[in-house]
């Protein structure tokens, strides 16, 4: 299969992606594809690139065999890849780093991003602080509150945090007024976005950026089990660490590629953010793929438990990947999440960001229905110090 080799050079996978934007935007974009292109190809980048993810991200994440987890459920052998182990807590850093290699090829001293949970803007202040380069976040009020933690840890990098006081005040609202400076200081600046979604080369570059995620765990597994995995699950917000996990794995069709949205409540119009089981065709901020809309095209709000996957649209290979077939999706509601969350924190002594609790929760259902025989691959996103809070409040915890 050459699937990996998409998007085509209008950034199409298919009849999802493409670049929707205004045309103060174009040149900025076809600039930044261009120098993509030559850095992909540039020895030196990969390098620098991966010296970085070695030393300073805490690369190769482990695979970890999950052997409490396992007898538990009684099914199927679960690994989880241990991206929360990563400096900053998340695999958001992977492309983060990426991306400032690139800020610095074209010269640019100032980066700006969107966050939802916050770990996008901590990952991006974090490679600013490191590279020298002002940073600016732009973060939905509503977001700011129930990711204070993450809040904090931007500020003390250096980064000034914008709260967006308009519409939702999350992170659709976020993306919109990034752009919005973006369009308005492209010569200085560039904006590192946080997922693989938006117009291209975005969705792509940021694919790339995460690669290494599966690249790794194909080659743990066949190191640890001799053998390739029968199933893969992962989260889906725009959708990077699961594109990540998924792309190495993609030619290899007896391997199941599942991810997992956020179902919120329940899925009725604003009570969730599962793209694929209750959205249609549309474009927003970039791109041609799933949204959350109404008839007439509005987008509508969302809700999940977890920030990082509250958002109204999936990027556009995932709505590719699924239409061929290759791979599917499914959701995870808050209660299941919540419960996710517990399970692993009490029986492997892990707490996972509650983005990556939705894909233990897709794990907790199939896993019994599984032979012993079976081997599944859960991506642990992050980790879930950011959650606790949160999650104390939403089990009732007593806390002093
Ligand atoms: C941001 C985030 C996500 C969701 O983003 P994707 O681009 O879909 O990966 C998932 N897990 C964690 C821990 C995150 O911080």
């Amino acid at each position: 299969m050459s699937i990996v080799q998409l998007p085509d050079e209008r950034g199409y996978f298919g009849t999802y992606g493409g670049m929707y934007v205004p045309e103060t935007l174009m040149a900025p974009l076809n600039d930044l594809a261009r120098e993509y292109e030559s850095a992909r190809k540039d020895p030196a980048f990969s390098t620098e690139l991966a010296s970085l993810l070695k030393d300073y991200v805490g690369r190769p994440s482990p695979l970890y065999r999950a052997e409490g987890l396992t007898r538990h459920l009684g099914g199927a052998t679960l690994y989880l890849k241990r991206e929360d182990l990563l400096h900053t807590g998340a695999h958001k850093i992977n492309n983060a780093i990426g991306q400032i290699l690139l800020a610095k090829r074209m010269g640019k001293k100032r980066v700006i991003a969107e966050t939802g949970a916050g770990q996008h803007g901590v990952a991006t202040a974090t490679v600013a602080a490191k590279f020298g380069c002002e940073c600016v976040i732009y973060m939905g009020e509503v977001d700011m509150k129930r990711q204070a933690l993450n809040v904090a840890r931007m500020k003390f990098l250096g980064a000034t945090v914008v709260p967006v006081k308009v519409g939702q005040r999350t992170l659709k609202e976020a993306v919109n007024e990034a752009m919005r400076d973006w369009v308005t200081n492209i010569r200085s600046t560039h904006y590192i976005l946080g997922t693989a979604y938006g117009s291209h080369p975005y969705p792509a570059m940021v694919r790339d950026f995460q690669r290494i995620i599966g690249d790794e765990a194909r080659a743990q597994i066949l190191e640890k089990e001799g053998r390739l995995p029968d199933h893969i699950i992962a989260c889906v917000g725009g959708g990077s660490n699961a594109i990540g996990i998924f792309t190495a794995f993609v030619p290899d069709t007896q391997v199941a590629l599942t991810g997992v949205e956020a179902g919120g409540r329940a899925i009725v119009p604003g009570e969730h953010a599962a793209r694929f089981a209750g959205g249609s065709l549309g474009v927003l901020q970039g791109t041609r793929s799933y949204i959350l809309q109404d008839d007439n095209g509005q987008i509508l709000n969302t809700h999940s438990i977890s920030a990082g996957l509250d958002y109204a649209a999936v990027g556009p290979e995932h709505a590719y990947l699924r239409e061929i077939g290759r791979a599917s999706y499914a959701y995870a509601t808050d209660d299941e999440a919540l419960e996710a969350f517990r399970l692993l924190c009490k029986i492997e002594g892990i707490i996972p960001a509650l983005e990556s609790s939705h894909a233990v929760a897709h794990a907790m259902k199939i896993a019994p229905t599984l032979g012993s025989d079976k081997i599944v691959i859960v991506n642990l996103s992050g980790r879930g110090d950011k959650d606790v809070q949160q999650a104390a409040q939403f089990v009732g915890m007593e806390l002093p």
